[in-house]
């Protein structure tokens, strides 16, 4: 899987793209991660992406041509069958990203994101993006954060990814509004502030039947 990320903060991406499972699927070769910069796209001297909204308001908003020309060369350069590739806007008034999208596009091939900055970008972009995705009811100053919170999801869906497949499957989520019950390691009985907090007794038992059976009584139900 290819995930293409074209911002003006191109390099804030690393740090978490250069660490834990991310690392390593990128080490497996089960992602792979191209980051642009959008100002390689423009044509003055300041290297200018954005501009005053028409009509008057707060803030700049990212021009179009630049995130054009830069959607429209990603795209030429795509050796990715075009049924297998999304370009995805991050806004933060798309639809809101969750498991069912996640597993959804785990079985695209490539994923181009487009991170907003400012107050976001001309609307005319969205005639060149497939899906215009949120990750939540907020607003971020941009859109890096949502498109690693993408990747991350998508990434330990993918097979290798994680150590253990079991993880993806009894997680939250994992089916509709399920969320995981409590999980508890060692030591069985904690002390802390004259209290102990004791790991339920049937977990430290061996029985599996009965194991299962709390684990699917204590499993929430997502209002
Ligand atoms: N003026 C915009 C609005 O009211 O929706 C907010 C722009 S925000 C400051 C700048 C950029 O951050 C957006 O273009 C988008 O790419 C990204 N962003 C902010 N919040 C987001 C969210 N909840 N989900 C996805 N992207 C978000």
């Amino acid at each position: 899987m290819k995930f293409k990320i074209l911002s003006i903060f191109p390099n804030i991406l690393d740090s978490y793209l250069e660490d834990s499972i991310i690392k390593r699927a990128i080490e497996r070769k089960i992602i792979k991660i191209e980051k642009y910069n959008l100002r390689d796209w423009t044509s003055d001297k300041h290297r200018t992406v954005d501009d005053t909204p028409y009509g008057g308001g707060a803030g700049m908003l990212m021009k179009i041509e630049p995130l054009y020309k830069a959607i429209k060369d990603i795209k030429k350069k795509s050796k990715t069958d075009v049924k297998k590739r999304k370009i995805i806007l991050l806004s933060a008034s798309g639809k809101t990203w969750n498991q069912k999208m996640a597993k959804q596009y785990s079985r695209l091939e490539e994923i181009l994101f487009i991170c907003g900055r400012y107050e976001g970008v001309d609307a005319r972009i969205k005639k060149f993006i497939d899906e215009e995705v949120s990750i939540g009811d907020y607003v971020l100053t941009g859109g890096e954060l949502p498109a690693l919170i993408i990747i991350d999801s998508i990434t330990r869906l993918l097979p290798g990814a994680l150590g253990n497949k079991a993880s993806i499957e009894e997680e939250s989520h994992s089916e509709k509004n399920i969320l995981e019950y409590p999980q508890y390691t060692r030591p069985a009985i904690f002390e802390a502030e004259g209290k102990k907090y004791a790991v339920p007794k049937v977990l430290l038992e061996g029985n599996h039947a009965k194991i299962k059976e709390w684990r699917e009584k204590k499993q929430k139900i997502k209002k």
